[in-house]
């Protein structure tokens, strides 16, 4: 079927979930109105009118049914094509930007629909973030360093910097439609090192980084979560989110 077409009040009334909430109650009630019309002998002008409500709302709630998975295709449709682009911070790696802030057909239309409607619905109300949040700096040691052989230092990799508020604002900066929840974010070579994935993923040179205070191997330490890359060195660091760790 055609989507109720925008700006109209059906369609208003269908992603605000009214409609079937009126369809529903009518059904009920015009149900509950025959049988008690039945039971009392009252005269068939009431059982019919019950009969007709319980046929109304059915009919309303399956109309709105339909109205809404159309709406859901229309959605759908208009977000087929976007591009979430590059990412626009260097610590941020262009795959888990893309991953992260891409249309999801699943989960972002019925969000998508019913912030078209009501903004405040919407899950992330500022697109711009803030998508890091509550990160820890996890300054990699130089014995740690030691564990890895060093890439050559690429052109245009970013200057190091000793200002760890500064590295810290940084992150807490950090635009997109997604949130990572208390990182420990390495810092390698003066610099924050680029998010690379987000879940665990297999790569061989990756060195779990423990939380600082604890031995290397303690066994309270949880397995690395996300996975990291230096952009001066190349190393690559795992580490967990700091509310699993601490
Ligand atoms: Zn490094």
């Amino acid at each position: 079927m055609t989507p109720p077409a925008p700006g109209s009040t059906w369609r208003w009334v269908v992603i605000h979930g009214d409609a079937s909430a009126i369809g529903l109650i009518a059904c009920l009630g015009g149900a509950g109105l025959s049988v008690a019309a039945f039971a009392a002998g009252w005269p068939l002008g009431w059982a019919a009118l019950g009969l007709a409500l319980a046929s109304g709302g059915t009919a309303l709630v399956a109309w709105t049914r339909r109205a809404w998975l159309a709406l859901l295709d229309d959605v759908r449709a208009r977000h087929a094509g976007d591009e979430p682009g590059d990412s626009p911070v260097p610590w941020v790696a262009d795959r888990v930007w893309r991953e992260a802030n891409g249309f999801d057909p699943v989960l972002d239309a019925p969000m998508v629909l019913r912030a078209e409607v009501q903004p405040s619905l919407r899950v992330y109300p500022h697109d711009e973030g803030p998508a890091v949040v509550d990160p820890v700096l996890r300054p990699v040691s130089d014995a740690e360093r030691e564990l890895q052989p060093a890439q050559p230092i690429a052109e245009g990799t970013p200057p190091p910097s000793a200002d760890a508020d500064g590295l810290r604002a940084s992150l807490v900066g950090t635009p997109g439609r997604f949130v990572v929840l208390g990182p420990r974010w390495p810092v390698c070579c003066g610099r924050l090192s680029t998010l690379t994935a987000r879940t665990p993923r297999a790569d061989e040179r990756a060195i779990t980084l423990p939380a600082q205070g604890m031995a290397d191997g303690d066994p309270h330490t949880p397995p690395g979560l996300h996975t990291y890359a230096c952009p001066a060195c190349g190393r690559v660091w795992r580490t967990h989110p700091t509310w699993s760790g601490d």
